[in-house]
């Protein structure tokens, strides 16, 4: 077993991962902003089962960032983040610096298409630009094989496969289930924002989701009717602000009246001033 490595240096990476590839390794890539919980994880022993060098980015990526977000306050903890990375027999951790990523005189970025319009894309300008740019940039560095996505951030990875095929980018990419807490909270490094309060006021986001599933299973098809339903079930809930609560088709996430088995329920709230979001395929999951 190798041990653990910390590389911040984009050079240096890029250069391991292609000195791995010239042993006939294959890389796996798992790409996240630290704080690093049991989602993390999963997707962590996933690209362990599937590669011979298993790399963790481990990066707050201030291009997918709006003003006023919460990039100044976004938790880091890299010692933490080491012991629970070596866990999951991850080789590499690679923590590059904002001005090793965006050097001064940076100019080039990614735009995807359609898929970035609506749901986060619509409340986050800009975000998804700044996601597939960083993922560009981390797939150059450290040239993976595989690299694996959580489908907690639904849209992100359909923007992502999305980037993969339209520019030619030879990497598998792999969407990971969503790991929730006990109580059905889905994990997020932004958890640790919510008080007691707030973190009991959170669990409505997977209680909508259940209404929509369990409506949609007795054979409800309506999107209106699903949509409402998520929203009433948020609403019940005080200091649950709703940013977005629709149903939208699960592969190209546009609307029509009517859902489909496969069907995208996605959730985006407030809860205080943390931002959270969730979601379910209908008739799946
Ligand atoms: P983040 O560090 O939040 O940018 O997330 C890094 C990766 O982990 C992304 O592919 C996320 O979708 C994934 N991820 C985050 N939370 C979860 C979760 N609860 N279950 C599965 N994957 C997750």
């Amino acid at each position: 077993m190798m041990q653990l490595q910390i590389i911040e240096s984009p050079e240096q990476m890029q250069q391991f991962a292609l000195a791995a590839r010239q042993r006939g390794e294959r890389i796996a890539l798992v790409p996240t902003m630290g704080y690093l919980h049991e989602g993390h994880a999963s997707l962590m022993r996933e690209g362990r089962r599937r590669a011979d060098l298993l790399v963790v980015s481990i990066f707050v990526n201030p291009t997918q960032f709006g003003v006023g977000e919460d990039f100044e306050k976004y938790p880091r903890d890299m010692a933490r983040d080491s012991a629970l990375a070596a866990a999951a027999g991850v080789d590499v951790i690679f923590a590059p610096t904002a001005a090793a990523m965006y050097p001064h005189g940076y100019q080039t970025y990614v735009d995807a298409g359609p898929l970035t319009e609506p749901l986060c894309g619509a409340s986050r300008p800009g975000h998804f630009r700044g996601v597939t740019t960083v993922v560009c940039k981390l797939f150059n560095i450290v040239q993976p094989d595989v690299a694996l996505f959580g489908r907690k951030d639904y849209q992100q990875l359909a923007v992502i496969r999305q980037m993969a095929i339209d520019l030619n980018m030879p990497v598998e990419i792999a969407g990971m289930p969503i790991v929730r807490e006990p109580d059905g909270l889905a994990m997020s490094s932004r958890n640790v924002y919510l008080s007691p309060a707030e973190r009991g006021r959170a669990l409505a986001l997977k209680r909508a989701l259940d209404a929509a599933r369990t409506a949609f299973a007795a054979g409800e098809r309506s999107v209106n009717a699903l949509e409402n339903l998520l929203k009433g079930v948020l609403s019940q809930e005080d200091g649950v602000e709703i940013d977005y609560a629709e149903i939208r088709d699960g592969m190209t996430l546009e609307r029509s009246d009517f859902a489909v088995s496969g069907s995208l329920a996605a959730i985006a709230v407030r809860v205080g001033k943390t931002r959270l979001i969730d979601n379910c395929l209908l008739g799946a999951d």
